[in-house]
């Protein structure tokens, strides 16, 4: 995984405070460890390996250009490097300083061929990236020395991916303050993958010992496996809003129709707005407020379960549909997102963007009569109650007398 795409186009003299140390910090460890850390002479041997490990990482890259831009152009989150495959090689088979050496010219050509053309990837990030890697790879090369056989190889490939994930995750949240920790980590998929590479790493440095043309058989799945992940990228993309991540609101729509028609147990619908909204483009520009939108995008989903839906339903309003939900669990959902919003502190090209508020209302359906635009009706009056009662507010729909609103179908309705 690495940290090169910046998400936010930050620049890195106006990146969040301890970014640029942080940055500092990995690259002088990067260039000093080699150089410190005792290793064997380098061999005519090990030279001979180093070429071939490079020539196969350009060739990868090479036959990849288009597919790799894509899937950068995709990601906003960690983003596993196909490259593992060489570097974890070449930290089991050669000494430390080329096995770096290796790492930086592979990140050099990726830059080079790949990455300056996408406008969220900076050199900056690039560069940190790189020394991520070498990182990793004196990880590696750290537990191989352990004496423990065979068992030394398995740790080997633990230590690359956890110093690669810890030192990525670490940049990410210092540029990003608002994601948390769980949402940098990846998904089982990434992870999956990652562990792909290393085997595969594991399989090339045999091969170059044993029958070393070989390696053109590990070639030929590392070009083919990004390709994969590039297909699960654009599945899980669709029907999800650009700017936000969150689902488009058709495919809200589509998506909580289909839970509706088969709902047995009551539902909740939280109708937020973000309060305020048009001051915080005037103030900071329009980017400053995108930024928001996505902070507040990923608070909101951070803060409820994986089941649940989150559309984005207009410019600054957004939509949740929590399945099998009671009224009373329903309204703290709510609180404890208007709650997390508050605490939310944007930072975008310098600028800090605080004070961010939402207003919610939320509606509960406990029968089957009511049609999903009558929910969302009703959590939209309680939503603009919210607003009239001052914002950062959540409020309930309000109970029609009978306890139900004819006009409502079956919404069932909580006390104001
Ligand atoms: P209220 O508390 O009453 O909701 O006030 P508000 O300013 O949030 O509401 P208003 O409807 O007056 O303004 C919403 C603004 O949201 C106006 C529109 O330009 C802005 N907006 C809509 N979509 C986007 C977007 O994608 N990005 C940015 N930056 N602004 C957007
Ligand atoms: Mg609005
Ligand atoms: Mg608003």
């Amino acid at each position: 995984m690495d940290t090169s795409r910046d998400s936010r186009g930050a620049r890195l003299l106006s990146a969040p405070s301890g970014v640029l140390p942080y940055y500092l910090t990995l690259e002088l460890a990067a260039v000093m460890l080699p150089v410190i850390l005792p290793g064997r002479a380098v061999t005519g041997q090990d030279w001979v390996w180093f070429v071939a490990l490079l020539a196969a990482a350009v060739t990868q890259a090479e036959l990849s250009v288009q597919v790799e831009r894509m899937r950068r152009f995709f990601s906003n989150n960690p983003h596993v490097n196909m490259t593992s495959v060489w570097l974890f090689a070449g930290a089991l088979l050669l000494p430390l300083s080329i096995a770096c050496a290796l790492a930086a010219l592979t990140y050099a050509h990726l830059w080079l061929r790949i990455w300056r053309v996408v406008p969220s990837v900076r050199l900056y990030r690039a560069v940190c990236s790189a020394a991520t890697a070498a990182l990793s790879v004196v990880a590696a090369q750290s537990a191989l020395s352990l004496p423990l056989g065979s068992v030394s190889i398995v740790l080997s490939g633990v230590a690359y991916m956890l110093v690669n994930l810890v030192l990525v995750v670490i940049g990410f949240r210092l540029h990003n303050p608002s994601r948390t920790v769980v949402s940098l980590t990846g998904s089982l998929a990434d992870h999956l993958l990652e562990t792909t590479t290393l085997c595969l790493g594991g399989v090339t440095a045999v091969l170059l010992i044993e029958h070393p043309a070989m390696i053109l058989l590990v070639l030929l799945p590392v070009v083919l496996l990004p390709r994969g992940d590039l297909s699960r990228q654009l599945h899980m993309t669709s029907g999800h809003d650009a700017k936000t991540g969150v689902l488009t609101a058709g495919e809200w729509q589509r998506r909580a129709s289909a839970e509706l028609a088969q709902a047995s147990q009551p539902y909740g619908v939280l109708m937020i707005d973000v309060d305020f909204f048009k001051r915080i483009n005037d103030t900071h520009g329009h980017l400053a407020g995108d930024a928001v939108l996505r902070a507040v995008a990923s608070t909101i989903s951070d803060e409820v379960r994986k089941g649940d839906l989150v559309g984005r339903f207009g410019g600054e309003e957004f939509v949740v549909l929590l399945p099998a939900t009671s009224q009373d669990h329903s309204m703290s959902v709510a609180e404890r997102i208007r709650h997390a919003v508050t605490l939310l502190e944007v930072t975008h090209s310098g600028t800090v963007v605080r004070g961010i508020s939402v207003s919610v209302g939320v509606a509960v359906h406990s029968d089957s009569g009511a049609s999903l635009d009558d929910v969302l009706a009703v959590a939209d009056q309680a939503m603009y109650r919210a607003k009239k009662q001052g914002r950062n507010k959540v409020c309930a729909a309000v109970r029609a007398r009978g306890g139900r609103d004819p006009s409502r179908g079956s919404v069932a309705a909580l006390p104001p």
